[in-house]
């Protein structure tokens, strides 16, 4: 690990000003970030913890109900606090499922709902450093295109990088229509406020895959909003992957879906594993909404994610798995 400097801000306009210095990484539970430091994958070399801001700012820890219906969560709130609130499992039970699959136990104690949205893509050649990638080191080349992609994506795919987004949390906020509140650096020492819907927060990887949020140097997320939904108790998270626990998704889905006298009025659908952001298919729920809640319904929205799809040598299996991935989740929340 290379050396780094540590900060400890007093309050969240310390920590951005902070934050704001090149080469500068917020720190919360750390699940992510020191695993690549300890690898040189990240190398900041200075680092603002977050931690202690926890414990002096209880609406950076905190879940709770937000005006109009809606649910706040701090964005320093451990996965596992919002995973087991029974506001979350009744009212949103996407977004408990989805925290639960996302991580183990431990990690689930440690990482952050902030931190969560921030991962790094877990891509095999990111990670090793005598490989070229774009995304580590860019203008190197993407190992990927031409090596081992089983695991890679076939939404949102360039030809400078096809990694997949690997949060299971972002997929079901970006069905939900969830926002972040994020602090924003000014000049002279000034903050701001500002907000983001989750779904505009990743970006394609385009030429620059090495750029992988809107967010400016020093913006830190300081809470995570979603919206009221009244149908949002009917919905699901289903993760599909090579083993039942401790594993990325191949392919998972959140929806939810309103059914009334047989007919779908509404539906949310959005898909993981197989996008480089998470994927919110309006398609799909163009395709839903007004049809009967049948297979023949899901099958017809499940054609219409994968419309575009782009596969490489080994993960050409993912376009079917994604589909029946999306039946399935539909099936079983309309069931
Ligand atoms: Fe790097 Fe992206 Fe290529 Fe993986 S897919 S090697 S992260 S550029």
């Amino acid at each position: 690990m290379k050396p780094f400097d540590y900060t400890v801000p007093r309050s969240v306009d310390e920590a951005v000003r902070a934050a704001s210095a090149p080469n500068t990484r917020f720190i919360a539970g750390g699940t992510n970030l020191i695993d690549l430091m300890k690898i040189e994958v990240e190398t900041p070399a200075h680092l603002v913890d977050l931690n202690p801001l926890a414990e002096s700012d209880s609406t950076l820890r905190s879940v709770g109900d937000a005006p109009g219906g809606g649910l706040r969560v701090g964005a320093l709130t451990p996965m596992s606090d919002v995973a087991w609130d029974p506001r979350v499992k009744e009212r949103y039970p996407v977004l408990s499922q989805a925290l639960l699959l996302g991580a183990s136990g431990q990690l689930r104690n440690m990482a952050s709902m902030g931190g969560n949205l921030l991962q790094r893509t877990r891509c095999p050649y990111f990670r090793d450093t005598a490989m070229p990638c774009n995304k580590r080191e860019p203008g190197s080349g993407c190992s990927a295109i031409g090596g081992f992609n089983r695991s890679h994506a076939i939404l949102g795919t360039s030809q400078h990088c096809i990694a997949t987004h690997p949060s299971d949390l972002a997929v079901a906020l970006v069905a939900l229509d969830a926002t972040i509140r994020v602090r924003t650096p000014g000049p002279a020492g000034s903050a701001a406020d500002r907000t983001i819907a989750v779904a505009d927060l990743h970006v394609l990887p385009g030429t620059h895959p090495e750029r992988e949020t809107v967010l400016r140097p020093g913006e830190m997320i300081t809470a995570i909003e979603v919206p009221a939904l009244s149908f949002a108790r009917h919905s699901l998270y289903l993760k599909v992957r090579d083993r039942a626990s401790y594993a990325f998704a191949l392919a998972s889905a959140a929806v939810a879906v309103n059914v009334a006298n047989g007919t779908i009025r509404d539906a949310r659908v959005a898909l993981g594993g197989i996008g480089t952001k998470p994927w919110r298919s309006r398609s799909a729920e163009r395709a839903l909404i007004g049809k009967p809640a049948v297979a023949a319904s899901f099958r017809a929205a499940a054609n219409a994610a994968l419309q575009g799809a782009v596969t490489h040598k080994d993960n050409a299996f993912k376009v079917e798995l994604a589909k029946r991935t999306l039946v399935r989740a539909l099936t079983e929340v309309v069931a």
